[in-house]
């Protein structure tokens, strides 16, 4: 794909956290673990998270894949840290309207969320955008059980 058609700054941004990971690795002793692949892509990814009295106090992520993934899922750690659950919930459907080109609301609470908007431009890549929130509602669905 060209991500030349990427706004300059967002793409920046999305090379800074594929680059420098934020909260790479495992939490230990965590409360969830939810495994995800995107195979279209190859896309794998691992998320552990501790929520305690439904806040996420810690969130990390591990795996491999394309440079979206990887900076999605780095992206999501950050922006759902310290958050309830209910919160994080609201901001993985946020993304989600973002990419399917829908009217949303990303809030600067969500931090770098927002430089993956133009990816919506390129179908094939949204899974890979959008992997890492479907684990982490895949996540909080089965931990609601
Ligand atoms: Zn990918």
């Amino acid at each position: 794909m060209n991500f030349n058609n990427l706004n300059q700054l967002y793409r920046s941004v999305i090379m800074d956290h594929y680059k420098n990971p934020r909260n790479k690795g495992v939490v230990e002793n965590g409360s969830m673990t939810i495994e995800m692949n995107n195979p279209t892509c190859g896309d794998e990814i691992q998320l552990t998270l501790n929520v305690e009295s439904g806040i996420v106090k810690d969130v990390k992520f591990q795996g491999q894949g394309c440079s979206i993934s990887m900076a999605s899922a780095s992206m999501m750690t950050e922006a759902i840290m310290n958050e309830s659950v209910e919160r994080a919930l609201e901001m993985a459907n946020e993304f989600s309207n973002m990419m399917l080109g829908e009217d949303y609301n990303i809030t600067d609470d969500m931090g770098d969320v927002e430089a993956l908007q133009g990816v919506n431009q390129f179908p094939a890549r949204i899974k890979c955008a959008t992997l890492t929130w479907k684990a982490l509602e895949k996540g909080f669905k089965e931990s609601d059980k």
